[in-house]
Formats: structure tokens, C-alpha cells, sequence
């Protein structure tokens, strides 16, 4: 504790300063650019990776990066989502995975949280990740299989942060952006869904892959 309480003063002397206008800028309101779900692991910091400042991104974080899917769960990830889009207006979603995550390894091996029915329970809530992992890539060693796992998570939750009304709405607006990344501890490196190609790669600022479904026509059709 005495460690977090010095740096509470360091930031009070130091870093709060030298970004003053920034908080008074900060302290009647804010208007993040994007909603970044990611997961609680303590090594993941979207500020860190994203470089982004106070104010810029709207977080919520559990226990591997879950998206009840709307209507099943009235819990702080549902409430934030519906906050973010409706309230803050923010034109980005992002969902970021992580490498070497306690909650994907506990999904694919169920029986190491036998005593914890709560994360269990969560964990559920990746079962169709799991079985796209185990019934497609049924050879992979360990580790490749705890990557592939990580990554089709991120699809999964993409899939369920569509069901929720007010995403769905500003995705077939046009005025939303869904992106799925996955965060590489050991190396630093992000790599995120290209809907186009179908598959990960590496994020490179002159061609940002997103998520987002293609935005439909009108499907009314005039009937005689
Ligand atoms: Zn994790």
C-alpha cells in the first residue's frame, strides 16, 4: 500500500502539473474517442498500449474480456456498453484479448476452477470460442491451442456485443466501429480482425483492419 499511496503523491507533484490543462479540461466532462473492453488481467493497461490519455477511452474490464450476449445479464458490462454508445457517443468498440490469459487457459481446462463456481459460471460465456478451438484445430500443441482460443474469444464476444441494441443500431447506421484485437504480453505487439481477410494481423496505422460488419441496404422492399 505504501507503494500505490507514494505514487498518488508523485502524481499529485509531478505528473498532475504537467498535464494541468488537461484536467481542467477533464473536470466537467468527458468525450472518449472509443469503448475499450479488455480483461482484468493486471498486465493489460489500454492506456499504456494505446498511449492514450485520461478521458480518451471508456473501460470496463472482467474476467477474460466476456460480452454477455443482451438480455441474458443486467451487470456493469451490458450497462457500460449501453452508456457508452448512447450517452458518450463514442464511434469505436474495441474488444482486446491478451496472450497467456488465467481465464482462457480456465476455459479450456474447466476442471482448474472447479472451486470457483462464480468464475465458472462467467467462463460459460466462452463456451462457443472453446468449441470452435477444440472442434477445428484439434492438433495444436498447448499453447497454439490457448492462442487460437484467445483469438476466436474475441470473435465470440464481437458476435454478442452485436446483439445489444444500441450497437446494432450504430453498426447498420454506419456511425459505429467494432474492432478485435489481441495483445501480445511477451512482445508488445497488438494484432487485430480484418473482417476483409478473415483472420488476425498485425495493426499498422495505415491500414486500421475492423470488425464491423458491412453496412446493409435498406431491406425494405416495396410490395405490390
Ligand atoms: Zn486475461
Amino acid at each position: 500500500m505504501k507503494r500505490l499511496v507514494e505514487g498518488i503523491k508523485r502524481f499529485q507533484t509531478e505528473v498532475f502539473p504537467a498535464k494541468a490543462a488537461l484536467f481542467a479540461d477533464l473536470a466537467t466532462g468527458q468525450t472518449p474517442r472509443a469503448l475499450f473492453i479488455t480483461c482484468g488481467d493486471s498486465r493489460v493497461e489500454p492506456t499504456l498500449i494505446t498511449q492514450a490519455n485520461p478521458g480518451e477511452l471508456f473501460t470496463l474490464k472482467n474476467v477474460g474480456n466476456i460480452v454477455p450476449p443482451y438480455g441474458s445479464m443486467v451487470g456493469g458490462v451490458s450497462a457500460g456498453i449501453e452508456y457508452a454508445v448512447e450517452a458518450l457517443q463514442v464511434k469505436h468498440i474495441i474488444i482486446c484479448g491478451h496472450s497467456d490469459c488465467g481465464a482462457m487457459k480456465a476455459v479450456l481446462h474447466p476442471e482448474s476452477v472447479a472451486g470457483m463456481p462464480t468464475i465458472g459460471e462467467w467462463l460459460r460465456q466462452a463456451d462457443a470460442a472453446r468449441r470452435v478451438a477444440l472442434d477445428n484445430y484439434p492438433d495444436l500443441r498447448e499453447d497454439e491451442k490457448l492462442d487460437v482460443l484467445t483469438q476466436e474469444n474475441v470473435l465470440a464476444q464481437l458476435d454478442n456485443l452485436k446483439t445489444h441494441p444500441s450497437v446494432a443500431s450504430g453498426i447498420a447506421r454506419g456511425t459505429l466501429n467494432l474492432y478485435g484485437w489481441v495483445y501480445v504480453i511477451h512482445s508488445g505487439a497488438v494484432i487485430g480482425f480484418d473482417a476483409e481477410q478473415g483472420r488476425f494481423i498485425p495493426l499498422d496505422e495505415t491500414h486500421i483492419p475492423t470488425a464491423t460488419p458491412r453496412v446493409r441496404g435498406r431491406a425494405l422492399v416495396q410490395a405490390d
